[in-house]
């Protein structure tokens, strides 16, 4: 009788608990410059939307479409990336350059095909132990 109760204890917390997936990031950049030549928004924008972020943030600037990929979604590159894959403002570069890849992947995000890192997923017997 007392699992029973604590059964319904642990199914009412499971509803107040975020879910969430954890990775860890393993290996080291190989500097092929991809993750500045290709990148995705977090946001799905438009160009018109793209361009109103701009102005918000300036820092943005340095960023420009560079196409569209097979679903419609924009494609961005940083106007600071050498052909050499580089930066060229390294010790000025962004929070989000210095912090990429970053810690937590968001759903689609991937790391480009040859990308030096690796994402390491939390299996279900992770979380157990
Ligand atoms: S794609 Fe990966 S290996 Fe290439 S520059 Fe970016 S972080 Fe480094
Ligand atoms: S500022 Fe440098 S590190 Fe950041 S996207 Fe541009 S080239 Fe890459």
């Amino acid at each position: 009788m007392l699992d029973f109760f604590e059964n319904i204890k642990n199914e009412f917390l499971s509803y107040f608990v975020p879910e969430k997936v954890e990775y860890t990031i393993e290996g080291e950049c190989k500097k092929c410059g991809k993750c500045c030549n290709y990148m995705y928004s977090f946001d799905t924008y438009t160009e018109k939307e793209f361009k109103f972020m701009q102005l918000l943030f300036p820092s943005y600037r340095r960023f420009y479409i560079k196409g569209r990929d097979e679903n419609g979604n924009l494609i961005f590159a940083c106007k600071y990336v050498t052909d050499e894959g580089l930066c060229s403002v390294y010790s000025k570069r962004l929070p989000m350059c210095k912090k990429y890849p970053a810690k937590k992947i968001y759903y689609p995000g991937a790391l480009h095909e040859g990308c030096g890192y690796k994402i390491v997923k939390k299996s279900f017997n992770d979380y157990l132990k």
